[in-house]
């Protein structure tokens, strides 16, 4: 089909750079914070150029509301091809029936995915924020704890695995009109089955909420909720690389129900830069490299957690399945926020989270970013060895940031 261009090509920070040096200045000098610092985020990622190119697309002018074939705005052929595409891509790449590929976020899907399923008041079981559930998941702060009745299970104190038999026991106690499984900082795979089991057994709907693995998942490297999920709830920028928004994948059964969860309930147009973007980043999930990155993610977290614990770190659960480990760094002396305080002084970059056990925070570290760059097991056991080092020393830091930027420098995500 023959297109007439009228621009040169996507706006670039050059462009922004003569209009608004003020801007560029901020979005430069944060390349350079990505790029020599190490990103240890365990939902953070570095997209790709092609990625960036569609979110910095004329797609962003576009208004669409509603679904291909059938939406409010005129102007959308261009753009219902888009979204059909992003839509094709995901239901391949996961085995899904169907897929809705507008939320602005993890958060809108599950929301979406509670709007779908439930009427405010119902009583859900998910795991509680404690222990490693989402704000989405019963916070009091969060819409998900003022409009249902959250129970929360938790994981074992001991082993730090969840505790299924509490699953059972409180689904049996309370009969929940949702069982949400899905995890902030779970380490472990989710045992999808076992969820389901209780699901059945007292009449729930099963959600997985899995912003987290869907990555992984999309790679083969972790177990896929998708055949026992009645929803699932996703983010698309975290393992599996793409912009910054959400995804749910159901049965037909519930499709309908699913996309007017979405729209119109809970969002307004869809954001067709954003689903021309996570078509593109479907469209490198289901390539062969895509699936060797997963795998080489999760070898390299699990390199990460046995070296932490060389250095005297206390891992939850003794290791890994995933690309995320969280670690107690109290045997080096420091608590959590110190701990991540020292880290960033040093260049490594990560979160604090709860620990199993109460009141206690831990640290949270992921390797998505990191092997994105191409970094693999030796370069973890390197990072082990300066995490250990900035943390039992505050004063080798200086030290410490200067071979972070070294590793960094020879590992440039968007190099040329
Ligand atoms: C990241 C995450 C979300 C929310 O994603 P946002 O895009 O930040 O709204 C929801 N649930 C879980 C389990 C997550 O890890």
């Amino acid at each position: 089909m023959p297109v007439t261009h009228t621009l040169e090509g996507p706006p670039s920070v050059d462009v922004l750079g003569r209009q608004d040096p003020e801007l560029a200045e901020i979005l430069l000098a944060e390349l350079t914070r990505q790029t020599t610092t190490l990103q240890l985020i365990a939902a953070e990622n570095f997209t790709s150029p092609a990625v960036l190119a569609a979110l910095g697309s004329p797609l962003a002018n576009k208004y669409a509301e509603g679904y291909p074939g059938a939406r409010h705005h005129g102007g959308c052929e261009l753009v219902d091809v888009a979204e059909r595409i992003a839509v094709q891509r995901a239901t391949a790449l996961f085995g899904a029936e169907h897929a809705n590929v507008q939320s602005h976020s993890g958060s809108s899907a599950v929301l979406a995915a509670y709007a779908a399923l439930l009427r405010p008041g119902d009583t859900v079981l998910a795991m509680g924020l404690p222990h490693g559930g989402h704000l989405t998941h019963g916070s009091p702060a969060n819409f998900s704890g003022r409009w249902f009745d959250f129970v929360g299970y938790g994981v074992d104190p001991e082993s730090g695995l969840i505790d299924h038999e509490q699953v059972r026991a409180l689904a049996r106690t309370h009969r929940p009109k949702a069982i949400v499984c899905g995890s902030i900082s779970y380490p472990r795979h989710i045992d999808y089955a076992a969820f389901r089991e209780v699901a059945d057994e007292v009449g729930a709907y099963l959600i997985a909420d899995a912003a987290h693995p869907i990555g992984l998942v999309a790679g083969g490297a972790a177990p896929s909720p998708v055949p026992y999920a009645d929803v699932v709830c996703a983010t698309t920028h975290k393992v599996l690389r793409g912009p910054r928004g959400g995804m749910l994948l159901c049965g037909s059964g519930l499709a309908d129900r699913v996309d007017r969860a979405v729209f119109p309930f809970t969002q307004g147009g869809a954001q067709m830069h954003t689903v021309a973007a996570k078509a593109v980043a479907f469209g490198e999930a289901a390539t062969p490299a895509f699936t060797a990155y997963a795998h080489q993610v999760v070898a390299n977290a699990r390199v990460l957690a046995q070296c932490l614990a060389a250095e005297g770190l206390a891992v939850v659960t003794g290791g890994t399945d995933t690309h995320l480990l969280t670690v107690d760094p109290a045997p080096l002396g420091v608590d959590g926020r110190t701990a991540r305080g020292r880290l960033a002084a040093a260049g490594m970059v990560l979160d604090t989270c709860a620990l199993p056990r109460p009141d206690v925070r831990g640290l949270r570290l992921g390797t998505a970013a990191v092997t994105t760059q191409g970094m693999g097991e030796a370069e973890m056991a390197r990072v082990a060895v300066l995490f250990g080092t900035a943390l039992r020393d505050e004063s080798a830091g200086r030290h410490v940031r200067e071979e972070v930027r070294d590793l960094t420098g020879r590992f440039p995500p968007y190099p040329g």
